[in-house]
């Protein structure tokens, strides 16, 4: 019998590493491999917990790696808000040390190009890293999800959102349709921008930027493309006839999002 037990238990030990166990980035150069729902990443490097402009927020996940061009993506965003008078962000997850699917929270985020930004913003000074795991973070939709919640929207809201479409590497951004609708009914000027702004579920307490695949990546599958126009006409209209997702009920089972991966993100799971 126990020929066969000891056998299991050291399979179960060592070979079942897993994307949120690995605690480190794979080497080299930075590659991101597969699709924002469905690989890895090589060459992860570290937000820096905070910086000018903004902080980092639930660090003990570990989720704040991404591809260079996204640690420069976060920076130069929150240079710009700074910049304009506004308190700093909020930075949510990134990815993990090597990408791949999470235990929990996402289905994307996974090729190190997606990161959250929370709405939310305190002016002041900022607490410890560890004082950082579970800050007030606001909704801007209603409770009811009636409509936008206007003791908590701002204009800095739109500015942030604006600044951050226009930046050279983003491909969209996810939002809930409320603020879709909100900006869609009061933006004026150049509404070039309100393109980026893509209705998901959600995304009421942050937005969720993606970069394109940066040059050099052959193996990041880009994402297919979206409106044409500013979004705001059958594209938005659409979400409002949606039905609302019911939660199942309490105690049922998660099943973790498991997606097939490239083959070569074998490779960077295992290497050392
Ligand atoms: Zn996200």
């Amino acid at each position: 019998m126990m020929r066969f037990v000891i056998p299991l238990l050291a399979a179960m030990l060592c070979g079942a590493a897993d994307w949120a166990d690995v605690a480190t980035p794979a080497p080299g150069p930075p590659q991101s491999i597969g699709f924002y729902t469905a690989g890895c990443l090589q060459g992860a490097q570290a937000l820096p917990l905070e910086g000018p402009g903004y902080e980092a927020i639930r660090v003990s996940r570990n989720r704040y790696w991404g591809q260079p061009v996204t640690v420069d993506f976060i920076r130069t965003l929150s240079e710009k808000v700074r910049a304009a008078g506004q308190s700093h962000l909020y930075i949510g997850d990134i990815g993990q040390p090597r990408g791949g699917p999470a235990p929990s929270g996402h289905a994307s985020h996974q090729i190190g190009l997606d990161a959250d930004i929370w709405f939310e913003r305190q002016p002041g000074a900022r607490l410890a890293p560890a004082q950082r795991e579970n800050p007030r973070l606001r909704s801007l939709v209603r409770g009811d999800d009636g409509g936008i919640d206007d003791t908590v929207f701002t204009q800095q809201h739109v500015v942030l959102l604006r600044t951050a479409a226009e930046m050279p590497n983003l491909d969209r951004m996810f939002v809930n349709k409320w603020i879709k609708q909100r900006i869609c009914n009061t933006a004026t000027g150049n509404r070039a921008w309100l393109r980026k702004l893509v209705p998901w579920y959600g995304h009421d307490e942050h937005f969720h930027v993606r970069l394109y695949c940066p040059p050099g990546n052959p193996q990041c599958q880009p994402q297919a493309t979206y409106s044409d126009d500013d979004g705001c006409g059958e594209a938005l209209d659409s979400w409002f006839r949606k039905a609302p997702i019911t939660p199942p009920p309490a105690g049922t089972p998660v099943k973790p999002y498991r997606p097939k991966l490239p083959a070569a993100c074998q490779q960077v799971l295992n290497a050392r």
